[in-house]
């Protein structure tokens, strides 16, 4: 019965957890890098064709993006999820497909002008279609069977619809031991889905540590529909746009449940709405409001067909009354690109959502292109921005006077906002109640999935509140969960210091590379006149001296 770490260690993204226990070999998430990355993942130590299950925690790409790889690796077991993650999987892993395959496109017709060879796409759609043929959704709650000495539970983690943390109950040779993966946490009182449900019992927990560090803000839900209100008062006063860089699935619809409490929102019980909702709806009574990713639109179909199970009561009381929570009047989601163009010639002020949501990829980025440089524009940014990202490099005290977007310096002028309050995350006080609730003796708590900076103090932090030993794994380090053993040290050097060797080696080689090609033109300049020859051969002569002083 061994864990061995792969991805997602001393970094956020990338999650990826090996496990082998009763004759199977076991994946918890196979998630995609995104952004820079931090602490290199390692390669799956099997043959993709041998891993029997993959268990998925969530549909975020950072948790599930290389699962069509694996398939395309010759995987042709089973994937276990719920079923809104099955859903959401099935839009996520189609789109991430699609962006592979014009990535590789666009990077092959540059290739092919340069004389290099072409570009294979990571994956390409069958490869995510055939990934998607091999899901199987199973129910939160239920203990599942999955093989002789393999059972397992999905609870809510309330992170994304559909999130889920996964106890696993595991027998080997006669000795029985629980670990559990917490995928990502939830944060309490958020709009739309369930707040985090907790666990009791387990011999490891493997924990995620986003925000080890941090204590979020948490104003109340309705001091983000005012804080919102605030912001398109001041930006539409100015003519200008107000563009919000979301991930499609989840921060796009919360934000829609709150455009919607700003634009027709009733007033609940005695609570009179705030003077700039209604200043808004008064000066501004119909302004546009654009969704433009079509994995957004997707997304939010999923969410109006999974309520029932994934939201919390105030959601469905309003779907029991006939109220979508993220739909109004004045909503369009465009799909086309040459719809998403027409919306900055429309000169009228309005809002654009649009992914991805650190402003690294998609359509987001036309959107900076045509808003950035104009002071009468806000960029709001709502969720955690990737040390190293656009969004990171917006945010940052020393943000630059110019940022380059499609090969052109666009200049930073509009008003970089950041509202923080709507985090998937739960921050440090919410991961330790996550992990106070355990009542039996954890032998230990892996923390993943947070920035170099982050897990070790948090893992110091776990152990002073709760007694259980807690560890920051590295990639490749592998336990024994009978013994309780580390069996193997893993890869404990980042990848700046990597990059730092690198370099050298790189520089020595461009001077060999400089020296061949002296040869080179030595050898083509045979037959020149003597006195030419001479005159070069002085000249290199006199150069290699000077080095060599
Ligand atoms: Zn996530």
């Amino acid at each position: 019965m061994k864990l061995r770490f792969i991805g997602a260690d001393h970094e956020v993204t990338g999650s990826c957890h090996y496990l082998e226990a009763a004759g199977k070999k076991m994946l918890v998430d196979c998630g995609m890098e995104q952004g820079p990355e931090a602490y290199l993942d390692q390669v799956i130590p099997v043959n993709a064709a041998e891993i029997d299950y993959v268990f998925v925690t969530h549909a975020h790409i950072d948790h599930s993006g290389l699962i069509p790889l694996l398939f395309k690796k010759g995987f042709r077991g089973t994937i276990f999820c719920t079923s809104a993650t099955l859903e959401l999987c099935n839009i996520m892993l189609k789109d991430s497909a699609h962006i592979q395959e014009s990535d590789a496109e666009w990077k092959s017709r540059k290739n092919i002008r340069a004389g290099i060879s072409s570009v294979e796409p990571l994956y390409d759609m069958d490869d995510a279609e055939g990934a998607m043929s091999l899901f199987k959704s199973v129910p939160y709650h239920d203990e599942i069977h999955i093989a002789d000495g393999i059972d397992v539970k999905f609870i809510d983690a309330g992170h994304l619809l559909g999130s889920s943390s996964i106890e696993f109950t595991l027998t080997e040779d006669g000795v029985t031991k629980k670990i559990v993966f917490s995928g990502d946490i939830g944060n309490k009182d958020k709009p739309l889905i369930k707040n985090p449900e907790y666990l009791e019992e387990a011999d490891y927990v493997v924990m995620e540590s986003t925000y080890g560090d941090r204590v979020h803000e948490n104003p109340p839900l309705d001091d983000f529909a005012l804080a919102l209100a605030k912001i398109l008062l001041k930006t539409f006063d100015r003519g200008g746009n107000v563009v919000i860089p979301a991930f499609s699935v989840g921060r796009t619809q919360e934000v829609l449940y709150f455009l919607r409490q700003v634009k027709v929102g009733e007033d609940e019980k005695e609570k009179v709405l705030p003077k700039e909702i209604l200043e808004v709806r008064e000066r501004y009574p119909h302004f546009p409001v654009y969704v433009d990713s079509p994995l957004s639109i997707e997304a939010t179909h999923v969410f109006n067909e999974n309520v029932a199970d994934c939201f919390e009561q105030k959601a469905i009381d309003m779907v029991n009354a006939g109220i979508n929570p993220i739909g109004f009047e004045d909503l369009h989601t465009t799909v086309t690109s040459q719809q998403s163009q027409q919306i900055n010639f429309d000169k009228t002020p309005k809002v654009i959502i649009s992914a991805s949501g650190m402003c690294e990829a998609g359509r987001i980025r036309h959107h900076l292109k045509h808003n950035l440089w104009n002071p009468a524009s806000s960029i709001v940014f709502v969720g955690y921005q990737s040390p190293g990202t656009l969004g990171n490099i917006l945010l940052s005290d020393k943000k630059p006077a110019t940022v380059k977007l499609f090969g052109e310096p666009v200049a930073v002028n509009a008003e970089i906002i950041n509202l923080p309050g709507l985090s998937g995350h739960a921050d440090k006080n919410g991961l330790l109640t996550w992990i106070k609730n355990y009542k039996t003796d954890v032998q230990k708590v892996f923390i993943v999935h947070g920035d170099n900076e982050v897990v070790d103090p948090f893992a110091k932090l776990v152990t002073a509140e709760t007694g259980f030993p807690a560890y920051a794994p590295y990639t490749e380090d592998i336990f024994d969960l009978i013994t309780g053993e580390q069996i193997q040290v893993g890869d404990v050097h980042s990848v700046e210091k990597k990059a730092k060797k690198t370099k050298a080696n790189t520089v020595f080689a461009r001077l060999v590379a400089a020296g061949e090609r002296l040869m080179a033109v030595i050898k083509r300049s045979e037959g020149r006149p003597n006195k030419e020859l001479a005159k070069f051969a002085d000249r290199i002569n006199d150069m290699c001296d000077k080095w060599e002083k």
